[in-house]
């Protein structure tokens, strides 16, 4: 019978159960020693798990940062996968690859996962089914704090395929024996600075940012776990993205530095990306039958116009679930032109291509998930006063990116590997004489519209002239037309004051010399006078002052020089008026 041992490890979550049941007993294990960097010896680890059997493969999932850790389980011949973050579910995509590669089991064929573990999660356990149904043995090593439900289950369900072992008892023996005197310690700070160093040198880095929106939003919004981490939310509806914490954290905080930044997106909300706007993206709609996606164009593009990738780094925000092979080369390519890859993702989209790049080019490749900064990158809705500040209410309007059910974002119809590249380069060279060809057009028509503008001002300069000449005529013609009419009127009025004078002699007493108050004619010689002047300069013989004639000097009153009188009075009040 052909016997083979698969053995697969999740480091995290064993070393965390471990340290935990060290803590829970420092009698038996001393204070403090459950804080050592690994409490675990790889190596008799390894001897445990493999037993008698022939071992096929030796695999293991790893978070942790530490360098020397990890290359303690590097060194005892563990092949470790790095998880980009703590709870990826690596484990159970390892474990799905274990399956695939090694297939069922058939005739005289007996294959064993054994699996070391902390918790075991119900995806995990899903991922188990599949073994059983493979006519695999499965055995589960984990603490018995940790395990006992799972194990129990497992145990019912599968009592001839499973076996559940609990290292409580075998702890003593797997613990690595305690370091002489700074032996490891000393290794650990001088790794931590390689990592800071290689993060570091990558800062001033040239930043080529690219963000796929239905990826990031989409993700975010049908997720079924991630708005539970947001508190307060019921629903994935109840979250927002924080536009301005995602721009800051892949665009770092040098401007000068990002040399492009582009948001693609197709089905999210338009509503929605026009809040990049503010944050200085270049928003480009693609309809969702465009054969190439606007990804690839940019990746042609780098690949075309920067051979040299040094201090340069492609910044992808999205996942790469739906990357096709011409993509995954062109990354490679890039990576071999020196180029640096950081991508942003949310872990729910992240399938293997990103994460393998990353174990294939560590010192290139960076896998930063979002959902460690979930906190920053989502909110929970709230009414528009209390967003948070850099957040418009526009910025997040209500977005129903896709269904749940449709779809799935992104590309669509990809061409052909070959001829696709070559498609994406001809349409990317003539987007760019369309470009220039448009910015020709408008610099050649914004020169034929100053000549026609200088050309209408001059006439319009003329025009002006020439009317305001004609004014000009028009008033001192005017003028000469006012001033004669004066002079006119002027001449008019002293004829008529003349006139006025000559009435007012005839109409004067010749002894008041003023026109006559109530006027008394002469019956001797018809001389007309003021009759009150003339009763005083009568004597007592009453002769006539104007014919000295004295038998029957008699008067009476001139009525029609009184009407004159009293006319001329008038006519004069009216010329006054005039004046
Ligand atoms: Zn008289």
């Amino acid at each position: 019978m052909q016997q083979s041992r698969f053995l697969l490890v999740d480091f995290d979550g064993l070393l965390a159960s471990v340290r935990t049941h060290m803590r829970l007993q420092p009698a038996v294990f001393g204070v403090g020693c459950s804080s050592e960097a690994s409490p675990l010896d790889a190596q008799k680890l390894m001897a445990l798990l493999s037993g008698q059997e022939a071992v096929a493969c030796r695999r293991g999932v790893f978070y942790g940062r530490n360098a020397s850790e990890e290359r303690a389980f590097t060194a005892a011949g563990w092949e470790l996968s790095k998880k980009p973050a703590l709870d990826h579910r690596s484990l159970e995509t390892l474990l799905k690859s274990n399956l695939a590669d090694a297939g069922v089991c058939e005739g005289r064929q007996r294959k064993t996962l054994v699996l070391a573990t902390g918790e075991v999660s119900v995806s995990v356990l899903k991922t188990l089914e599949a073994y059983f149904q493979a006519s695999w043995r499965v055995q589960l090593y984990c603490l018995r704090r940790s395990g006992t439900k799972m194990v129990d289950r497992l145990r019912v369900e599968h009592p001839s395929n499973f076996q559940g072992v609990y290292l409580d008892r075998f702890m003593k023996e797997l613990l690595r024996e305690k370091p002489k005197d700074g032996v490891a310690s000393t290794l650990e700070p001088s790794n931590q600075d390689e990592e800071e160093q290689r993060v570091a040198s990558a800062d001033g880095n040239d930043r080529f940012v690219f963000m796929d929106l239905d990826s990031i939003a989409g993700t975010l919004f049908k997720s079924s776990t991630l708005y539970q981490k947001v508190l307060g939310a019921s629903s994935a509806r109840d979250v927002r993205l924080n536009f301005r914490a995602l721009t800051d954290r892949t665009c770092g905080s040098d401007p000068a530095k990002v040399k492009r930044q582009v948001v693609r997106y197709a089905k999210t909300n338009p509503h929605l990306a026009q809040g990049l706007l503010a944050l200085h993206w270049v928003l480009k709609k693609q309809s969702t039958s465009n054969a190439v996606p606007s990804h690839l164009e940019l990746l042609t593009q780098l690949i075309a116009t920067n051979p040299d990738g040094t201090h340069k780094t492609l910044v992808l925000v999205m996942g790469d679930g739906r990357l096709d092979a011409v993509s995954k080369g062109l990354l490679a390519v890039l990576v071999a032109m020196q180029w640096r890859i950081e991508v942003h993702a949310w872990l729910d989209s992240l399938n293997d291509v990103f994460l393998a790049l990353q174990g294939e080019y560590p010192t290139s490749v960076v896998v930063k998930p979002l959902d460690q900064d979930l906190s920053e990158l989502v909110y929970l809705k709230q009414t528009d006063a209390a967003a948070p500040k850099a957040v418009k209410s526009s910025e997040i309007v209500s977005a129903t990116v896709s269904t749940p059910g449709a779809a799935p974002v992104g590309l669509t119809a990809v061409p052909e590997r070959g001829m696709g590249l070559e498609l994406s380069r001809l349409q990317q060279q003539m987007h760019e004489m369309q470009q220039a060809f448009a910015a020709l057009q408008t610099s050649s028509a914004s020169w034929k519209a100053t000549q026609q503008s200088e050309e209408v001002e001059r006439r319009l300069q003329l025009q002006q002239d020439e009317f305001a000449r004609r004014l000009h005529e028009q008033e001192e013609a005017f003028d000469a037309d006012r001033h004669e009419l004066t002079q006119k009127a002027r001449d008019a009025r002293l004829k008529h004051r003349l006139a006025l004078q000559e009435r007012e002699e005839m109409l004067t007493c010749p002894i008041t010399q003023c026109l006559y108050e109530t006027p008394v004619v002469t019956v001797c010689c018809g001389k007309t006078f003021s009759k009150a002047a003339l009763d005083g300069l009568q004597g007592r013989d009453r002769s006539c002052p104007w014919c000295r004639q004295q038998r029957g000097f008699t008067t009476h009153l001139n009525r029609d020089m009184a009407i004159l009188v009293q006319q001329y009075k008038a006519e004069c009040d009216a010329f006054e008026e005039e004046a």
